[in-house]
Formats: structure tokens, C-alpha cells, sequence
């Protein structure tokens, strides 16, 4: 099977950066499934053409973990699968242009962010669900569509129409959504077995779907087909999805809103603060901030050098990229690049990215979600991630009357689900310290009110066994 990208920016032969692949050669790579080849067939200053040609072992396939096709013995040898663009094509995009899909250029980092003139033409794809589908798929993306079908057999038009269609498509884009885009939708379109989907599919699907799928129209069909019709999977997927789109606790300008009920600025500097010396002394090296939000504490914790693995994670993809920008992390030389990471997830589902940390941030989040899944982000945080310290912070309600600006009754912020007085907090922390194997103390945090106690709540969890 065939795809190849072509431009016409100039000097065209710059594409060969993007894709980390020398346009004066033919290389060649084994994969599990196969050979494949990237060769330029068309390569000078004003227009180049990549190839990507993928030569599928039938073979290797029934004798691996392959397809036990449908059709019994012959379909699993002989069948459309070297010919057709499927899931193989997107698992050998994954291996040869891994670094032109993650966005990275080393000699050309800003051709990489330009939308440039593109073409990607497969030659022959299964257009399962007709040509109203491709389009469907690739022109709410911004693409031109072109498909040429073809009749099964010319001396017999009474047999059809033939389900393989030449795809073209091309726009002003950046390489990388291209190629992601393509990743993505070929196994949809294909729509067979695809010889993937397991949990992590989930991950792969939302990471190659970042900043375009979540406003997709058709997203639930590319979902659903994606991961194969695998309900609970595509229950998962979508309901993450929704999350980027509409995130409990996102709001453009949250922390400037939160202060402002709060009247002092600060006491959000104040409070990161105190997280982060509790933090120190716990002499963790390696920290998540769930729910980071834009980052500001992510950025204390870069600037100390006893953190060496600090990982951010935010179920908005929107307030991710904020973070990326506020921590200028394209910029960051390498070695301090390495130390930190942004992943987007939901603390409402089990996450093994967040195992294996000394200390945890959760700040100003859990008044974000309501009871049930309050009770999820418990056994998230407490029974599957387990980190060895929990620095946990929520609003004093009781703190409230203390800002003038807040009508009685009302909370800190449009999305909160509740705010509770210290009372509630206290015996909820103590409740999950005790189901789940933790001590647990209560810091003030900011200037503290003598009836009202203080305007944030702090609880510090420690794992039993660490403690003792
Ligand atoms: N900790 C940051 C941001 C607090 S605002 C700070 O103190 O500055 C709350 C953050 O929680 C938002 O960024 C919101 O997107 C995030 N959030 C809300 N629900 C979440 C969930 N289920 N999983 C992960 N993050 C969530």
C-alpha cells in the first residue's frame, strides 16, 4: 500500500526536515508486519513528492497474532490487506514519521508550525460507508476531497461499482496535522479488523486527536470505528473527549475570577507557595500536578533542581497549550526539557502515566466535580496511582464572608460544585486517609481569620507504610 504527501512550498526538498527523511535516499525499514520504504519519486525546489510504500507479509500476519479472517482459510491469505490502505498504513506512519507527527524539527522547528500547501494521495482505500463519507471525514478538517471510484470490471458495468476509491486531499496545513489526521481517519474509513485496540488505544486515539477531534462532527462515528466498536472503549474515549471540549472547571479566565471573589491576588501565589515548601520537605524528586491548569505551579517546581521528573496533567487540552506557552517549554534547552511533561487526562479515570510519584498536587480541583466523580478521583488518586504524598487544597466556605465582593451563599467560582466548610473538608480527607492507608494533617494556608480559619483548606496525606 501506497501514500504519498507532496508540496509545493518552497524550497519543496525542506519537507524531507520535517519528515527526518533525506530526500537523495531510499531507506528502508523492517516492521513486524512487513518492509517499508520512503523514497522520493519527485523531489526539487519547487515541488516534492515523499512515498511511503508498505509492503505487508500476508504470511507473517496469519502467523502472528494476525486475522483469522471472516472468510476462513483462503481470505486470511488471500485478501486486500497488502493493497488497501488500512490500520497497518497508520501503524507504519507511527514507526517512520513519529517525529514529523509529534511536530518536531531539529533544522527546520518553524516550517513545522507553518501551515504549508500539502497532498496526501493513497491510491487505493476501502471507502466503507461511500464517497459522502470520505468527505464527511476530511473537509470539516479543511481539506479538499478528491475520489476517483472505479467500476469492479469495464466489460461488465452491471457489476458496480468497486468499494476502493483513490483518495486525494490536500489543503494549506502543517505537516504534523496531516499526517495525525491520517493516522487517524484511514483505520476509519477502512473500517475492518484493525490488529490494535486495547486500554492504551484510547490514549493514542486522544493524543492523535488533540485540538481537532474533539470538535469533529463526525466524532462519535470515528470513535466508534476507530476502536472497533468496542463499547466500553468507546463509552471511555468519548466521554474524555467531551471533557476536552467542554472541561468541568475551565474557564478562559479562572484564576483572575477565583482572585477576584478571593480580593487577593496573591492568595493564589500564597497558596502555591505553601504547596510547594510542603512538597520540598517531603523530599520527593518526582511530582505530578493534577489538575495543573496554565502551569504556574509547574513552574515553581521547574525552577528547583531537586525535582528531576515533574509531569502536568489537565483534563483541557486548551489550558494545556497555555501551560506549554506560559512555561516556554519549545525553548527550554534539552536537559531541562527532559525533567518535565504535560499529558492530558481526566482524574476521573485510571491512569497508569500517574504511577510512581513521590508527591502529588491537587489544587483548587476537586470543587470541580460532583459527588460521584469525587468518589472516582478517591480511588484514581488513593488506590491505583498511590503516590507517596498527596498535597490536597480546597475554599474555606466559611472564609467566604470575608470577601466583600461575594454575595452570602454564593461560591467562589461559576463551576464549583460545592465549597465546604472546614468541618466537611476535614472529615472527608480523614475518610479517605483512613479507607485508603494514609495519615493525613490540615496546614493553614494564607492569612488566617481567627472565627473563620484560614481562606484555603491544605490537607498533606502520607502513605502509611512511608510514615511509620
Ligand atoms: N491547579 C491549578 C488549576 C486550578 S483550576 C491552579 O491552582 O492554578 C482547576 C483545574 O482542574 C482546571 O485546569 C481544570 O481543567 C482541571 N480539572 C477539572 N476537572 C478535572 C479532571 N476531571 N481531571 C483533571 N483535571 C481537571
Amino acid at each position: 500500500m501506497l501514500l504519498t504527501i507532496s508540496t509545493t512550498h518552497h524550497p519543496a526538498t525542506d519537507v524531507g526536515y520535517l519528515l527526518h527523511k533525506n530526500p537523495a535516499r531510499l531507506q528502508t525499514e523492517e516492521l513486524s508486519l512487513g518492509k517499508a520504504y520512503v523514497f522520493y519519486p519527485d523531489a526539487s525546489d519547487d515541488h516534492c513528492t515523499a512515498a511511503l510504500l508498505v509492503e505487508i507479509d500476508p504470511v507473517a500476519l496469519v502467523r502472528g497474532r494476525g486475522p483469522a479472517g471472516e472468510g476462513g482459510q483462503l481470505e486470511q491469505y488471500v485478501n486486500d490487506r497488502p493493497y488497501a490502505a488500512n490500520s497497518f498504513l497508520s501503524v507504519a506512519m507511527g514507526r517512520i514519521f513519529s517525529t514529523a507527527m509529534s511536530g518536531r524539527s531539529k533544522d527546520r522547528p518553524e516550517l513545522a508550525e507553518t501551515a504549508i500547501p500539502l497532498t496526501a494521495h493513497l491510491p487505493v482505500i476501502a471507502a466503507r460507508g461511500g464517497e459522502d463519507l470520505v468527505r464527511r471525514l476530511f473537509e470539516p478538517l479543511g481539506y479538499t476531497v478528491e475520489l476517483k471510484g472505479s467500476q469492479l470490471d469495464d466489460k461488465f458495468p452491471e457489476w458496480g461499482e468497486s468499494p476502493y476509491v483513490s483518495l486525494t486531499v490536500s489543503g494549506m496545513v502543517r505537516l504534523q496535522d496531516l499526517l495525525t489526521h491520517l493516522y487517524v481517519l484511514i483505520p476509519v474509513l477502512d473500517n475492518e479488523k484493525h490488529y490494535w485496540v486495547a486500554n492504551d488505544e484510547i490514549d493514542k486515539l486522544l493524543k492523535r486527536g488533540e485540538g481537532w477531534l474533539g470538535a469533529h462532527p463526525e466524532k462519535d462515528l470515528i470513535v466508534t470505528r476507530y476502536l472497533k466498536r468496542q463499547r466500553s472503549l468507546t463509552r471511555e474515549a468519548l466521554s474524555r473527549l467531551l471533557a476536552e471540549e467542554t472541561p468541568s472547571g475551565e474557564t478562559e479566565d479562572m484564576p483572575s475570577m477565583e482572585a477576584s471573589a478571593e480580593r487577593t491576588p496573591s492568595l493564589h501565589n500564597q497558596r502555591l507557595q505553601t504547596v510547594l515548601s510542603v512538597i520540598r520537605d517531603t523530599g520527593a524528586k518526582r511530582v505530578v500536578d493534577l489538575g495543573c491548569g496554565e502551569g504556574k505551579l509547574l513552574k515553581l517546581l521547574l525552577a528547583e533542581k531537586q525535582f528531576d521528573t515533574i509531569l502536568g496533567m489537565d483534563v483541557s487540552y486548551r489550558t494545556l497549550e497555555t501551560a506549554k506557552e506560559r512555561l516556554r517549554l519549545d525553548e527550554l534547552p534539552e536537559r531541562q526539557r527532559s525533567r518535565i511533561d504535560l499529558i492530558q487526562g481526566s482524574l476521573t479515570y485510571r491512569d497508569q502515566r500517574l504511577n510512581g510519584f513521590e508527591a502529588a498536587a491537587i489544587v483548587e480541583v476537586i470543587e470541580h466535580l460532583d459527588a460521584p466523580r469525587l468518589a472516582t478521583l478517591e480511588r484514581i488518586v488513593f488506590e491505583f496511582a498511590r503516590p507517596t504524598h498527596v498535597v490536597l487544597t480546597t475554599p474555606n466556605a466559611e472564609y467566604n464572608a470575608v470577601f466583600e465582593t461575594l454575595p452570602a451563599g454564593e461560591f467562589r467560582h461559576g463551576d464549583h460544585r460545592f465549597e465546604w466548610k472546614r468541618v466537611e473538608f476535614e472529615t472527608w480527607a480523614s475518610g479517605v486517609a483512613e479507607r485508603f492507608g494514609y495519615w493525613v494533617r490540615f496546614e493553614p494556608v494564607g492569612p488566617v481569620n481567627a472565627e473563620r480559619g484560614d481562606p484555603t483548606q491544605m490537607a498533606v496525606f502520607t502513605q502509611k507504610e512511608v510514615a511509620a
